[in-house]
């Protein structure tokens, strides 16, 4: 088993993701994995990094195929007991124009930037080493959501007792609400990106209770995160930030030094904690 540091970034072969990998190469002391669904396109970002000079290692991982999740919590515990950075980056979203009906929309935007993104983090979790860093790439979109929501549906995502098994609910709900078209009668905004990144920034705040509650003495520290308005595939050429730029923040997040305790549990744009 090797002891080097391994560090983990999900949908990293393009945008912001390959940018995270970037520059955890140059500043990482240890493995650093591009994660991409489709190994060729994962292969051909590795290539373009070893263009660079970098060293990136590839392993496949779809975060919608539990198979794949399962396949690289099994490699990462057998080549190096654990793993040190969790980077969960892989996100969709439908272009504002987009006829897809928005039931459709709801159900296929929760499947990856929820649900899978939850599924990754229960399998990896658990794998993290001490003083390990986790980073869940959310959106500032996730906090203009949370001020859409009725009182009582914001109330639910910011208090500090909501359970996973709760917000799962929520979101299945958002799903089914949206299948009904009751969605907005039932409080919820009419964003299914926005309500998807509320899931991922309410998943991190539970998510790192649970660390403090099971975990104290292990210094792991995990946070949501915004990169800002990037220039990618899915926000565009008229976003204002390069990905190198949108890549800033979650690593900073997930190269906070051990002697850090924190921020943790926190919603974070531009290196600054934002309020939730
Ligand atoms: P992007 O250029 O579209 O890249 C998204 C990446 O996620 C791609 O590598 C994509 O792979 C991957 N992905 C999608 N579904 C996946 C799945 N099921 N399994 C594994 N990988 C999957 O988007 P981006 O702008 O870099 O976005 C990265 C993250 O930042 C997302 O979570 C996004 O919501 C968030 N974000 C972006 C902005 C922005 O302005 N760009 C702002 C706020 C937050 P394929 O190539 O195979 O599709």
């Amino acid at each position: 088993m090797s002891s080097v540091p391994v560090a983990v970034v999900t949908g990293s072969n393009k945008g912001i993701g390959l940018a995270i990998v970037r520059a955890l190469c140059k500043q990482f002391p240890g493995d650093v994995y591009l994660t991409s669904r489709d190994p060729g396109r994962g292969q051909a970002a590795v290539a373009q990094l070893q263009q660079e000079g970098l060293r990136p290692l590839f392993h496949q991982l779809d975060i919608d195929d539990l198979q794949s999740i399962r396949a690289l919590r099994d490699f990462l515990k057998e080549k190096y007991g654990g793993l040190n950075v969790l980077v969960n980056n892989a996100g969709i979203a439908f272009k504002v124009h987009d006829t897809t009906p928005f039931a459709v929309q709801a159900e296929v935007t929760l499947k990856t930037n929820f649900f899978g993104t939850r599924n990754v983090c229960t399998e990896l979790l658990p794998l993290m080493k001490p003083y390990g860093r986790v980073v869940n790439v959310s959106s500032m979109v996730s906090s203009s959501a949370l001020g859409g929501c009725s009182q009582e549906l914001q109330q639910k995502f910011r208090s500090d007792t909501i359970t996973e098994e709760e917000l799962v609910q929520l979101m299945t709900k958002f799903v089914e609400d949206t299948k009904k078209s009751v969605h907005e009668k039932e409080g919820w905004p009419n964003t299914a990106y926005g309500v998807s990144k509320i899931g991922v920034t309410v998943l991190s705040r539970i998510q790192a209770r649970l660390l403090n509650e099971e975990r104290k003495g292990d210094h792991i520290l995990l946070n949501a995160c915004c990169p800002g308005w990037v220039r990618t595939d899915m926000a565009g050429p008229k976003a204002t930030k390069s990905p190198d730029e949108g890549a800033e923040t979650p690593v900073y997040l997930a190269l906070l030094p051990s002697s850090a305790d924190a921020p943790h549990g926190q919603f974070v744009s531009n290196k600054t904690v934002r309020p939730w």
